[in-house]
């Protein structure tokens, strides 16, 4: 069994930390906050003061952080995890962030003489709580394959994409792809609504079309339910479109549709709906539309 240490005990990594002890591993945690640290440790969990001190108790390392920021800042920053950690470490960052940096924090590990494994997810609050999350991994194909069985404890598969930065960069071209169907299905319910169908007839026949998705179930359900508690937050969708629109740019490759949703995500951030499920996206599709079927106009 492993020292394992966590940071990040949000959504995802509070949960994705539980599978930890649940499978028998010791486990240290800290979080910025520290009162998200209380649940784990009521099951098990030693909560340090500092991401150094995490680094000093373990042997293997996961984050889950929100952003590029949390990520440098908990890596990098005084007192963060590279200042307790020492040659023969290894650290999972399952954080989505730029491919750029993931390599920098990659090559900062490497002189210490630690590893590093990116390793974003995907599969949502559910999946982390059932460990049946997807895993995409990029680094040291060595490291990927000696991490696997702790990997295992968090996800039902992990997915080696390549070297430090592929992983970043399947997570964005993903999350690109959800930004398309969730705002595909929020403009369909919101133009069927005022057009007089009813979401669940809507989705209805959707689903048994030549064109259906466990995904419009998923969201376009929620959507169709209101039911906006948080799974994925717009705000980290918003930050994940950024991120993809930069790769865009840095490679020459126009994104003019994910542009377009970007612009629809910052107007439901300006509608103060940035912390609610990427479901509540069809409101600030709604309140475009003039409808007062939403409270944010
Ligand atoms: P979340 O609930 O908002 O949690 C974010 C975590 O980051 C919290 O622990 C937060 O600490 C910490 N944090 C933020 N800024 C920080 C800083 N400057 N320094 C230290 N810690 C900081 O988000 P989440 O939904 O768990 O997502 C976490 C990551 O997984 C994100 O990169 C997200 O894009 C990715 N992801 C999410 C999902 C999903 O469905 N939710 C799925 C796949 C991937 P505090 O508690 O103190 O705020």
């Amino acid at each position: 069994m492993a020292r394992v240490g966590f940071v990040g005990l949000g959504i995802m990594g509070s949960r994705m930390a539980a599978n930890f002890l649940k499978k028998g591993h010791t486990l240290t945690v800290w979080n910025r906050s520290q009162k998200a640290c209380e649940g784990l440790q009521a099951k098990g969990a030693a909560v340090a003061g500092t991401p150094e001190e995490v680094a000093r108790e373990s042997d293997v390392v996961f984050s889950c952080l929100s952003d590029p920021a949390a990520v440098r800042a908990v890596y990098l920053g005084q007192n963060g995890l590279l200042a307790g950690a020492r040659a023969g470490m290894r650290f999972v960052d399952t954080s989505t962030i730029s491919p750029g940096l993931a390599r920098e924090v990659a090559e900062a590990c490497r002189e210490i003489g630690a590893e590093h494994l990116e390793c974003p997810v995907t599969g949502s609050k559910q999946g982390a709580q059932d460990a049946t999350l997807l895993l995409m991994t990029g680094g040291n194909p060595a490291i990927n394959l000696e991490l696997e069985p702790l990997l295992m404890c968090i996800g039902k598969k992990a997915i080696y994409v390549g070297e430090t930065g592929a992983a970043a960069t399947m997570k964005l071209l993903g999350n690109t792809i959800i930004s398309f169907m969730l705002e595909g299905i929020a403009e369909v319910l919101t133009l069927g609504k005022s057009a007089g169908l009813a979401p669940e007839k809507i989705l209805e026949v959707v689903q048994a079309s030549g064109f259906a998705s466990p995904y419009w179930a998923f969201k376009g359900g929620a959507m169709a339910r209101r039911d906006f508690e948080t799974h994925f937050s717009i705000d980290l969708l918003h930050k994940d479109q950024g991120l993809a629109l930069a790769e865009g740019a840095a490679h020459k490759v126009p994104m003019p549709g994910l542009a377009a949703i970007h612009q629809v995500s910052s107007s439901a951030r300006a509608l103060g709906i940035g912390g609610k499920d990427i479901a509540a996206q069809i409101e600030a599709v709604e309140a475009m539309a003039g409808r007062k079927d939403h409270p944010h106009r």
